[in-house]
């Protein structure tokens, strides 16, 4: 049996995780599945899988785990330190799925025992990605792609030699508002940019694809877990999301990855490499999808795009801040404070904020690894300053 644990279990990736283990449940020992406040599904997927603990994010919510687990011999633990010590129990595979950068120390601390890491969390590698990565080869642990371009660039480099990939594009499907004129965006609502045309995912990843914060955090998320260059990078907008990635090779290959938009397939990957296994997924029927349509993107309409190009020429920790300023972005957001668009002005203003006045934390350092406790530091500051400067975007 494979021992296995979940973090962000609760959510949309770990949902789709765990549907894929509870179908074979003689395969698997799970043992810990990890929450935020969601306890009362939390707990009922620990019964349902027999998890060895539970841990919800939040002290708070421990009552409420504790009771809900009540009689069953499955243990209950809460807060950040209880994730870590989750994190440091034993396992063959961890899924990442904790949204954010909350969920950089779980998984950074899950490699210190080995096995394999599959990283849904792109914020692990977008905020910390050279720590991340020198922390698995240090102690042998392996990372796999679950994002599901990333995953279809894995797949597209099987048997390949890297040093012949020329460049590597990822698909946008352009999201909620891609048919909105831009003139309009400027009024975008919550609810407006939380209709993904495609793929059912949790609310804020739905948001960040509206405005393409979603592909700008996935262009450094392949710089930095594939080691490509920024110019190698591309992005190309892909309206029906069956066409993940592409790689293209010093021939003139392109290699394309084509399927269903279901998470259970990248996840299913990673969850079965190096084998391919059977998954319940779509076969996909082309004659009758007919026709796959591509477009540039509008770098006007998604400046988010254009922030990421400058996050990888800079390096250091322009990606922490870049995160940072993005999830308060969105918190704010969706708190009805800033406007759809402010959400790419603030994150710009945030990040010239540090590149002005602490050029040397924000330059010159591309994949030194930097410590967690630096890291986490401007992670708050980033978060801080992001605050502090929202309320002169709506003055004006
Ligand atoms: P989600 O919001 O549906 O679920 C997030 C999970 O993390 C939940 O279990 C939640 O309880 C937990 N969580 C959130 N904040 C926490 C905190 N502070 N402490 C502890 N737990 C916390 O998110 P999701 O859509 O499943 O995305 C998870 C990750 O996977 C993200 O990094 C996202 O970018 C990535 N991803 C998601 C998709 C998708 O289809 N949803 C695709 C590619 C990558
Ligand atoms: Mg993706």
């Amino acid at each position: 049996m494979r021992r296995v644990s979940v973090f962000g279990a609760t959510g949309s990736i770990g949902q789709s995780t765990l549907d894929l283990i509870g179908r074979a449940p003689e395969a698997y020992h799970v043992v810990a599945l990890t929450g935020g406040r969601n306890v009362k599904n939390l707990a009922e997927d620990a019964r349902r899988l027999n998890a060895e603990i539970a841990v919800t994010g939040y002290d708070a919510c421990l009552p409420a785990l504790k009771e809900a687990l009540a009689g069953s011999g499955i243990e209950a633990a809460a807060g950040e330190q209880a994730l870590l010590e989750a994190a440091d129990r034993p396992t063959d595979w961890t899924m990442s799925a904790i949204f954010g950068a909350a969920g950089l120390a779980p998984g950074l601390r899950s490699l210190r025992h080995g096995g394999t890491l599959a990283l849904a969390n792109k914020e692990s590698l977008v905020t910390a990605g050279p720590l991340l990565l020198s922390e698995a080869a240090k102690h042998g642990a392996k990372v796999l792609p679950v994002d599901s371009e990333h995953s279809a660039v894995f797949q597209a480099l099987v048997g390949e030699d890297i040093a012949h990939v020329e460049r590597v594009i990822i698909t946008a499907s352009g999201g909620a508002l891609r048919s909105w004129p831009k003139e309009k965006l400027a009024t975008a609502t919550v609810a407006d940019a939380s209709a993904h045309p495609n793929w059912d995912m949790g609310q804020r990843i739905t948001i960040d694809s509206a405005s393409m914060f979603n592909k700008a955090m996935e262009l450094i998320e392949a710089k930095e877990f594939f080691g490509f260059r920024p110019d190698q990078i591309e992005v190309l907008v892909h309206p029906q999301s069956l066409v993940h990635a592409l790689v293209g090779f010093n021939d003139g290959a392109l290699m394309a990855h084509v399927g269903p938009s279901d998470m259970r397939h990248a996840i299913g990957y990673a969850l079965n490499w190096p084998e391919r296994a059977h998954l319940p997924v779509e076969r996909l029927d082309l004659a009758k999808i007919g026709q796959l349509d591509f477009s540039a993107p509008d770098f006007e309409r998604w400046p988010a795009l254009t922030l990421a190009h400058h996050v990888m020429e800079r390096g250091g920790l322009s990606g922490t801040i870049f995160n940072a300023a993005k999830e308060t972005a969105l918190d704010l957001f969706i708190a009805g404070e800033i406007g759809f668009q402010d959400m790419a002005r603030l994150v710009e203003r945030v990040l010239q904020k540090f590149w002005a006045e602490e050029p040397s934390a924000t330059n010159g350092h591309n994949n030194a690894v930097i410590p967690l406790e630096n890291t986490l530091e401007y992670d708050q500051i980033a978060r801080i300053r992001a605050r502090e400067i929202a309320p002169e975007l709506t003055a004006g």
